[in-house]
């Protein structure tokens, strides 16, 4: 079965002039899609390049909340027509709320972030959500924007608790996985992800950072995915193979492709 590694970021320089190759082992190892999200200005016009010049990814748009304070007057314009006019483009993000990092004001963030919703739902795009130590302030926010309409979205690299994970849900929300739920400490995270139902689940890598368990501690790359699919096989108690199928369909599903 074929998997999509719903969270890559292609663009970042530890990638060098091996996406070729990259994306030939991800290919190998069976994944048939992965969508590469833009941090800022810069890495989503890289992302939209990288998805015009290699079949296998497609483009999310966005500027993530730690880029939200260096932003220039001008790159959310540029964010908005990638958005608009580039067929590549699936989704809208990464967007959401971080309160660890610190590196741009919270009302700023709060700010980008319902920017981000908003064009999403102009454009019935989903947006992809990051968010750390922030859970109760994106909750509020996706509550917010759900008055609007049903929320089409997905909590990338989720580490909430239980309890945010049963709130998400119940707004339509997917949830996804990367590297870390296969690390040996993460047990908590294992049974948050034992509660989130087949038909919501998605994978990623958010490659190169969160490489799962066997290859830790290396760059992370797309063929890695098939190790956190095979640990959230386990956790769900199912095979690798209805893991992928499920996974994947959810992944075409909320981003069209
Ligand atoms: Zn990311």
């Amino acid at each position: 079965m074929p998997l999509i590694d719903t969270h890559a970021h292609l663009f970042d320089e530890r990638f060098g002039n091996e996406l070729p190759t990259v994306l030939e082992r991800a290919s190998a190892a069976g994944v048939e899609r992965v969508i590469c999200i833009g941090i800022d200005r810069e890495s989503s016009l890289q992302t939209v390049e990288i998805a015009k010049k290699y079949p296998l990814v497609v483009a999310a748009v966005g500027i993530q909340p730690n880029h939200a304070a260096e932003a220039k007057p001008g790159d959310w314009d540029e964010i908005v027509r990638l958005a608009e006019s580039e067929p590549r483009v699936v989704a809208i993000g990464e967007t959401g709320l971080d309160r660890y990092w610190d590196r741009s004001p919270f009302d700023l963030q709060e700010d980008y972030f319902a920017r981000h919703m908003e064009l999403s739902r102009r454009l019935n795009k989903p947006f992809v959500i990051h968010c750390r130590e922030a859970e109760a302030d994106v909750v509020k926010a996706l509550r917010m924007q759900q008055k609007q309409g049903q929320l089409r979205a997905v909590m990338h690299s989720f580490t909430g608790d239980i309890a945010t994970a049963q709130e998400c849900l119940e707004m339509g929300l997917y949830i996804s996985f990367a590297g870390m739920v296969t690390y040996p400490k993460a047990q908590d995270l294992r049974e948050v992800a034992k509660i989130v139902p087949l038909d919501r689940l998605l994978v990623e890598t958010d490659c190169p950072y969160l490489a799962p368990q066997p290859v830790r501690g290396k760059r992370n790359e797309p063929a890695s995915v098939v190790h956190t699919a095979a640990q959230l096989a386990e956790v769900k108690g199912v095979s690798i193979a209805e893991l992928e199928e499920h996974t994947t369909r959810n992944a075409k599903a909320l981003f069209g492709v």
